[in-house]
């Protein structure tokens, strides 16, 4: 299996840097994270350069056929620690509390028994996840803290193992970075930081062709979920409503009214993140509001050009 290691790392998603590995669709690899905060070397740079300057993304990554306007399913098929423990920081000016914040500080927490050890009485559940995933944008150079149409840092807590993540490909051989590994995260990562840390990622690209989704789409076993990222979370919430609704109008057949009327009594609205550069939020969606076994996989649905009749017992073949 390829290994993409932790030194292949890049500071910004740009179409112009010169990819690290090939992969072909299909084909298991892995890429390894790199954490600076995990070595002790971090806290002297978050007082004095920007966060980008501290966590990079690795890649990036060409697939093999991918094409702009085709789309990149990433499917995350492990997410390994590969420290035993993590940081948390806090950084005057940064999130939820800002200048109250009189000080950075960093506390280390060690994973113990699937737990990080917060302090001797309180432990955090270890759930792991990807903070930055991302295609390479057409045009342009972005810092890897922003999010965007290529996906980028995110902050969902939902690209965690066995998740599938939809990303638009802008550039040829898509690009592939990712990085910002979370040991724990809770949604909003309100005031700047998850529980950071180093990981090993096994990944495996699909290219779909003929999707029309404007934003990334997230699956997971139990669920579908839309994706948007804003000026103000008012703007991603109205982003990813519509996307949400676009997707159970076109691809599942409801009326306009019934889609909305769907998505408020069974989705739920979330946040992914309130602290980077635009903010983030998520509308979940239960697969099992639909018939058992409709959903063999999120991309088959966007890619149809017709609707799948989710309103029937069972869904009607593609044509
Ligand atoms: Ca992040
Ligand atoms: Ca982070």
């Amino acid at each position: 299996m390829q290994i993409v290691s932790k030194d292949k790392l890049i500071y910004s998603y740009s179409p112009n840097h010169a990819p690290v590995a090939t992969v072909l669709p299909g084909e298991e690899f892995q890429v390894e994270t790199h954490e600076r905060f995990s070595r002790g070397e971090g806290l002297r740079d978050i007082a004095t350069t920007k966060q980008d300057k501290v966590t990079a993304v690795t890649g990036p990554i060409q697939v093999e056929g991918a094409r702009p306007g085709t789309f990149l399913r990433v499917d995350v098929e492990k997410i390994e620690l590969t420290e035993d423990f993590g940081v948390i920081l806090a950084i005057p000016g940064h999130g939820a509390f800002q200048d109250r914040i009189k000080t950075p500080s960093i506390k280390v927490v060690p994973f113990v028994k699937g737990t990080a050890q917060f302090s001797e009485s309180i432990q955090i559940p270890l759930h792991p996840h990807v903070g930055r995933l991302a295609t390479a944008p057409a045009s342009g150079t972005w810092p890897t803290a922003a999010p965007g149409p290529f996906g980028g840092n995110m902050d969902n807590t939902h690209i965690r193992e066995g998740s599938r993540v939809y990303l638009p490909v802008f550039v040829d051989g898509a690009l592939l970075s990712l990085g910002d590994i979370h040991a724990a995260m809770g949604d909003g990562e309100s005031n700047i930081s998850g529980i950071e840390t180093s990981g090993r990622v096994t990944l495996k690209c699909e290219i779909i062709e003929g999707l029309n989704i404007t934003h990334p789409m997230v699956e997971t076993a139990e669920e579908i979920m839309t994706t948007a990222d804003a000026p103000t979370l008012d703007q991603a919430a109205e982003q990813a409503l519509e996307a949400m609704r676009t997707f159970l109008e076109e691809k599942v057949g409801l009326t306009f009214n019934d889609a909305c009327m769907l998505i408020s009594v069974a989705a739920n609205l979330r946040v992914c993140q309130i602290v980077n550069p635009t903010v983030g939020v998520k509308v979940i969606l239960p697969k099992k509001v639909f018939p058992e076994g409709v959903f063999d996989f999120l991309g088959s649905w966007l890619a149809a050009d017709t609707p799948r009749g989710a309103s029937d017992a069972t869904p009607r073949p593609r044509r």
